[in-house]
């Protein structure tokens, strides 16, 4: 806590406006204010304010002021301490600050950098409620690399973890509407959500996103074409007011296996 080295001299018998040095001519008016508004209100008061100390540093403070009654009961005047808060104050923004991390790192997936599945479950049905209420068309859609044990085989985890890393990159570039998210929502598993004017924009998103993932560079076994790293998606256009959300999950799971049966590399979408 800091120290007023004021000598008491300095200020006895003195008013807020012979201290000018100390208190601007501003904050003096300021608290005359205030101690004419507890005056007339008796009781007590608290408030915070910054002040220029007497070593030229400003700090802030907590004012506890309390009104004084003399024996017939009358307002006779105010005592009140002034409590430096500074270092409290600093240190209440630097726990803030550090939540705000934590609460990021809580909602993020550290391979990928994208959000995770604790984020879906948080915001999904939200979204949802958002989108009936004002007849928006949702998306979800649920997408698995396709032969990644393969690839992880051919190449090892490290290797395979960079793919993910380029996966989540350019799910990212294709999603950049503050309402877009990308989440991954398990092993080698992406969860996309994104608004859509209708069915057929969605599912050209979704086809378009499919096929920057094939384009992308990514270190290959060979350069058949077939070895390319590429996804398979199950795309959930929810138009109808639709609100079952494990339904919704179940469906696009369903579909995205329907897509690796009907040889990978592809979207099957449907419309709720
Ligand atoms: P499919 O086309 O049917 O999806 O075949 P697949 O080989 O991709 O699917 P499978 O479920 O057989 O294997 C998934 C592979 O994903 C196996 C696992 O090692 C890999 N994988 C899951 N999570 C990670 C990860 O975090 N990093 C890496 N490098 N690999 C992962
Ligand atoms: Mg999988
Ligand atoms: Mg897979």
């Amino acid at each position: 806590m800091g120290q007023i080295r004021t000598n008491p001299e300095k200020i006895i018998k003195k008013t807020l406006f012979d201290l000018p040095e100390v208190i601007p001519a501003e904050l003096a008016k300021i608290y005359q204010e205030q101690d004419e508004t507890l005056l007339k209100n008796p009781g007590k008061q608290e408030c915070k304010a910054s002040v220029k100390c007497s070593d030229g540093k400003t700090r802030t403070f907590k004012f506890y002021k309390s009104t004084l009654e003399n024996d017939s009961k009358e307002v006779a005047g105010i005592v009140g301490i002034m409590l430096d808060i500074t270092e409290l104050e600093q240190r209440h923004l630097e726990l803030h600050e550090k939540n705000k991390q934590l609460e990021a790192l809580s909602i993020t997936d550290s391979l990928t950098g994208v959000f995770n599945r604790r984020k879906f479950d948080d915001i999904f049905p939200g979204n949802l409620m958002i989108a009936r209420r004002n007849n928006y068309i949702l998306n979800f859609a649920l997408l698995d690399i396709d032969n990644f044990k393969l690839y992880n085989d051919a190449y090892g985890h490290v290797e395979g973890d960079n793919v993910l890393k380029s996966i989540a990159i350019v799910l990212q570039a294709r999603l950049l509407r503050p309402d877009d998210y990308v989440f991954r929502l398990g092993g080698e598993e992406f969860g996309l959500l994104f608004y859509s004017n209708d069915e057929v924009s969605a599912l050209k998103l979704a086809d378009s996103i499919r096929s920057d993932i094939q384009n992308t560079e990514i270190k290959q076994i060979n350069s058949n074409e077939c070895n390319k790293v590429t996804i398979s998606m199950g795309l959930i256009t929810i138009k109808y007011q639709f609100d079952d959300i494990k339904f919704i999950y179940a469906e696009a799971d369903r579909l995205m296996y329907q897509a690796k049966e009907s040889g990978k590399n592809r979207v099957i979408s449907k419309l709720l």
